[in-house]
């Protein structure tokens, strides 16, 4: 493998093969796009050229540009890092990662957030619907999503205040205030680069076309609030007070290794959901920390939806992709027990608590609760890190 003139251990999950993208904000207030390569960040703001995609500060000119782009810009940056030649000059662009802070790397413009794993939709069916199907009848047939609220997407690292809903207690009395069940969802959201044209579906296998990257998320729930407003709309004010993505996205360009058959699909999807032309799940693990205690593990290659399915189904009445368009793939949930997506599920709607580490149980999560999300992907010479999504629990301000 080629070698970076950085002193990087040959399996560092942050090597040469991830090179993932993020903004940052600098000591001295200055805020730029970056690359992070092990524990460091390289200033692509003051790095210059690529026709000067990066001199905003953010990454929506990088996205808009599309996948020639993508792929120069990489090799360019694999080439600076091993080339001895050009150390003097890209080395002092490199700023340590612990003295920036990240920033929302993109402007978000829509935001969609499906529900794709069976194993999830299967247990909140249960559990929501304990006498009826636990599946709807429609769900095997698309991939069912919703329309979140861009506006509130946040950055890894900001705080998450308790919202204030509406939610009706069991004895039937209507309420107001602090959520009493807020729970995570750990999630896989994909990055739009390249727009579409209105009325023109993009297909299945336009895929790597129009998505730039992927990046963990964290659909923060508010399970009473969401419980009483669902019906017969979908999600709204239980999901749409924060939504934490994370401050790294991860090239498709660094998952080549990670690609992976999704589960048997029965019935076959419609033709224009059909994906069986090549492996379209990722094999990426999933770890889900409570207050530093590993609470599950969840696989996102038992997803039983594509995110190249998604994109698919989202474009196919006409609507079209714009640059920051942001769908995220549902709460990821495994088969076993370990390896559930949320609280809810986990705890079996409350009735199951998990213990933690210092001998504490949660239900849902308390004031001052901190949850990490992190992940791995198989890389080319080793395991691959995707950025963290953390996000601590303040208290309600109502
Ligand atoms: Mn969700």
């Amino acid at each position: 493998m080629t070698r970076c003139w950085l002193r990087l251990a040959d399996d560092d999950p942050w090597g040469l093969d991830n090179l993932p993208y993020g903004a940052v904000r600098t000591t001295d207030g200055r805020q730029v796009a970056a690359a992070r390569i092990g524990e460091q960040v390289l200033d692509l703001t003051a790095l210059g050229g690529f026709d000067a995609v990066f001199a905003a500060g953010t990454l929506d000119a990088f996205l808009a540009a599309g996948p020639r782009v993508w792929r120069e810009v990489r090799a360019a940056l694999t080439a600076m890092l091993t080339d001895g030649a050009q150390r003097t000059r890209v080395e002092p662009l490199l700023l340590p990662l612990a003295q920036v802070s990240p920033v929302l790397p993109f402007t978000v413009a829509d935001y969609v957030d499906f529900y794709a794993s069976e194993h999830h939709a299967t247990n909140v069916g249960r559990i929501f619907r304990p006498d009826g199907a636990a599946l709807t009848p429609n769900w095997k047939h698309l991939p069912i999503g919703y329309h979140g609220r861009s506006g509130t997407v946040v950055v890894s690292g900001t705080d998450v205040v308790r919202p204030a809903g509406q939610a009706r207690d069991p004895d039937g009395t209507v309420r107001f205030g602090p959520s009493r069940r807020l729970d995570i969802e750990a999630e896989v959201a994909f990055v739009v680069g390249t727009p579409s044209p209105p009325n023109r579906p993009v297909p299945v296998r336009a895929f790597t076309e129009h998505v730039f990257g992927l990046a963990l998320l964290n659909d923060w729930s508010a399970r009473d609030i969401q419980a009483w407003e669902y019906v017969p709309l979908g999600p709204f004010l239980g999901k749409s007070f924060a939504t934490s993505l994370a401050a790294w996205i991860t090239p498709l360009e660094a998952l080549s290794a990670a690609w992976v058959a999704p589960p048997p699909r029965d019935p076959a999807p419609l033709p224009y959901l059909d994906d069986s032309d090549r492996p379209y799940g990722l094999d990426l693990t999933l770890t889900v920390e409570l207050n530093g205690t590993v609470i599950s593990r969840p696989p996102f290659a038992a997803m039983y939806w594509t995110p190249a399915q998604m994109l698919a189904h989202m474009t196919v009445n006409g609507a079209h992709l714009r640059t920051g368009d942001l769908y995220a793939s549902g709460t990821v949930s495994g088969p076993e027990q370990g390896q559930r997506g949320c609280l809810l599920e986990l705890t079996w709607a409350g009735s199951e608590p998990v213990r933690l580490a210092d001998g504490s149980h949660r239900s849902f999560l308390q004031d001052g609760d901190e949850v990490v999300l992190t992940a791995t992907a198989p890389g080319p010479h080793g395991p691959i890190a995707l950025g963290e999504v953390r996000g601590r629990i303040s208290s309600s301000r109502s």
